[in-house]
């Protein structure tokens, strides 16, 4: 049976998705290794060396859409949908209804996102539009990609694109973040790193606490650690990993970005204090 929508639940006709992410003028993100907000993640077997599966085709993407919408609205007609991904300068997603058919555009970023990823987009751009709930569920894991590091971190190499960005600067209440940086530049790499710009963020972020940004050659750091109550281990640790961003840059394997190398890892193990470090981190 059709359904005939009432006055007040007519869908509207336009939804966006704009990322949180971009109502700070300096993402910074997590450094938290995703092993600290989950339990220890199984190591992947050795004899599939890359274990990524091949991107979604737009078939599937549709489907995807069908299937979410099929979810939360039953026995409504399923509309055709139109998929595309778009470059966003932004990470960006909307959802349009033009003459019955549902238009969507994704961000480039999304392409090659996992499967549960774009299930949860889908979910949450189909809620909006129609007014339903929103699924807790679909919304944390859209919130854990849009936070994840590769994710920030092409973000911001698209945002930078666009020009400059505002720059409070090194010195902090507490801390002097030049002076950080120099103290363990000396205590671990023999000087020999550059010193890029460094700087306090413009907000208490928590969730995103600390981000190189190599298109500026840019540390910044929450505002977060700027604290007495902010054990200078913490930051030591922090600055720490963005040093070890410097020393050993992104590589790519095929169509695999690897951020944190196993030598990387290995050199974050020699900061003595890692422990009580990430300890700290996680109760912030
Ligand atoms: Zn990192």
């Amino acid at each position: 049976m059709p359904e005939r929508p009432a006055k007040s639940r007519r869908a509207r006709s336009e939804e966006s998705l704009s990322y949180p992410l971009f109502t700070e003028p300096s993402p910074i993100r997590s450094i938290l290794p995703e092993a600290a907000n989950s339990p220890a993640p199984v190591a992947p077997p050795k004899t599939v060396p890359s274990a990524v599966p091949p991107p979604l085709s737009s078939q599937d993407i549709v489907q995807i859409f069908e299937q979410e919408y099929r979810n939360l609205r039953p026995r409504a007609p399923m509309p055709p949908f139109r998929i595309k991904f778009r470059r966003f300068v932004s990470l960006n997603t909307t959802i349009r209804l033009r003459e019955e058919m549902l238009h969507v555009s994704l961000s480039d970023i999304l392409e090659g996102a996992p499967e549960s990823v774009l299930r949860a987009i889908a979910h949450i751009l189909i809620a909006k539009i129609y007014k339903k709930p929103i699924d807790p569920g679909h919304n944390n894991r859209y919130k854990r990609f849009q936070y994840s590091e590769p994710v920030a971190r092409r973000t911001e190499q698209t945002r930078s694109v666009r020009g400059a960005k505002r720059i409070l600067g090194p010195e902090g209440h507490y801390y002097h973040l030049d002076k950080v940086f120099d103290e363990l530049n000396e205590r671990f790499f023999q000087n020999l790193l550059g010193r890029p710009t460094l700087t306090w963020s413009e907000h208490h972020a928590r969730r995103l606490l600390g981000h190189y940004d190599a298109a500026h050659n840019t540390i910044v750091v929450s505002k977060i650690f700027d604290r007495p109550s902010s054990p200078r281990y913490a930051i030591e640790y922090l600055l720490y990993h963005e040093m070890l961003h410097l020393k050993h840059p992104v590589s790519v394997r095929g169509t695999r970005r690897c951020v944190h190398s196993p030598a990387f890892r290995a050199d974050e193990k020699r900061f003595p204090q890692l422990k009580e470090a990430l300890a700290f981190l996680k109760r912030l």
